[in-house]
């Protein structure tokens, strides 16, 4: 009997092990069941238009499911896109709320919340928001501050914010985002002294040497504005369109003229045909129009370019005076082409213009536009 008993032992251990794995799985299956009913509770009234009910009865899902906040996200996202952005911003507070989010869920719950308010004009709270990621180290809310203070043209704040979190900038166009904020404080309260400090960021930007060149221009305080923009023109020969006709007069003024041509010499190689155009017409001055013909016609055969062909067609009616007339026809055809093409280009968004924006009007970014390029450009 009693080896009988010891027989039967394993048995019920057995038993009990099965059966106990079985209550387990029962709870869990329990769980699911009341998971899928709920859902489909929330979705029911989803589908029935009781749009708040659903809702309210999904997020009350997040204490059964916490590892589904990639779905809530989504969800919000997606009310967001349809510019439902009450039901965004509310389940993004519910979602911020939730104790089961680790650090990097909640950072993105906040920024995905201040994102709804920026997108509901609610510009204090996602400040308050996008202010705390920044202190806590979250670079991914430079972008959304930094439109944030462009939009509400708070430029000190900007400034502040970079000047305490600096380490965090290291995107060259968020440094040219605060450069520019630097230009545009210094503006408001008429102090160059503020956009001397743009110039020394890590990340060169065009705005400050040019404000600068230009502030000194306008004061005619030529040998500053030659100083600042031909630094400018050194390291962005791109930009001459904007400013070279002022940096050439600033030159004239001081009997310069001269150095101007050795820095058209200079910048030749990097430079687009507006500089080549110029150092013609350097040498038309001095009367070399032959060599000016010959160095733009080898110029256009290896870079075609429209503007380059106008100057051509000039250079071509000076001296051949016979065909004056149809040069000059020509010419007329192609500059009223050259007019219809925008002069400047975001490199961004592909925004055109014909006049400058320090910041893109389409994107938001700083310092993205700049003279056009190619066949039609400078
Ligand atoms: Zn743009």
């Amino acid at each position: 009997m009693i080896e009988l008993l010891f027989l039967l032992l394993p048995v019920a251990a057995g038993y009990g092990w099965i059966m106990g794995k079985n209550s387990a799985k029962n709870q869990a299956h329990q769980l699911n069941r009341q998971i899928t009913s709920e859902y489909s509770k929330g979705l029911k009234f989803l589908l029935d238009r009781e749009e708040d009910q659903g809702l309210e009865h999904l997020i009350n899902l997040l204490e059964v499911a916490a590892d589904s906040v990639e779905h809530y996200s989504t969800l919000a996202t997606m009310f967001r896109r349809r510019g439902e952005l009450d039901r965004a911003i509310k389940i993004h507070e519910l979602l911020l709320k939730h104790p089961s989010l680790d650090e990097q869920q909640a950072a993105s719950s906040r920024l995905e919340l201040a994102e709804d308010y920026i997108m509901a004009g609610l510009l204090d709270g996602a400040e308050e928001h996008l202010v705390w990621l920044v202190k806590a180290g979250y670079k991914e809310a430079l972008e959304p501050i930094i439109n944030l203070y462009s939009q509400t043209r708070e430029w000190d704040k900007g400034i502040n914010m970079y000047e305490a979190h600096s380490e965090l900038f290291t995107k060259p166009q968020h440094v040219k985002a605060i450069a520019n904020f630097y230009c545009e404080a210094a503006l408001q309260d008429n102090d160059t002294q503020i956009m001397r400090k743009a110039i020394s960021l890590n990340h060169k930007a065009i705005r400050p040497l040019y404000e600068l060149g230009h502030s000194a221009f306008t004061k005619e305080d030529y040998v500053k504005a030659i100083y600042y923009w031909r630094e400018l023109i050194s390291q962005f020969t791109f930009f001459a369109p904007v400013f070279i006709e002022e940096l050439a007069m600033s030159y004239d003024k001081l009997n310069l003229t001269h150095q101007f041509h050795d820095l058209l010499n200079e910048l030749l190689e990097k430079g687009g045909v507006l500089i080549k155009i110029k150092h013609c017409q350097a040498l038309l001055e001095q009367g070399h129009i032959e060599q000016a013909i010959k160095f733009l016609t080898d110029s256009l055969k290896r870079h075609p370019t429209i503007r380059g062909f106008s100057f051509l067609l000039q250079l071509l009616a000076k001296q051949n005076n016979d065909i004056k007339d149809v040069l000059d026809q020509i010419d007329k055809l192609v500059t009223s082409y050259i007019a219809t093409k925008p002069d400047f280009q975001c490199q961004h968004c592909g925004f055109t213009s014909h006049t400058i924006y320090w910041v893109c009007p389409s994107c938001k970014h700083w310092e993205t536009i700049v003279p056009s390029r190619g066949i039609d450009g400078f």
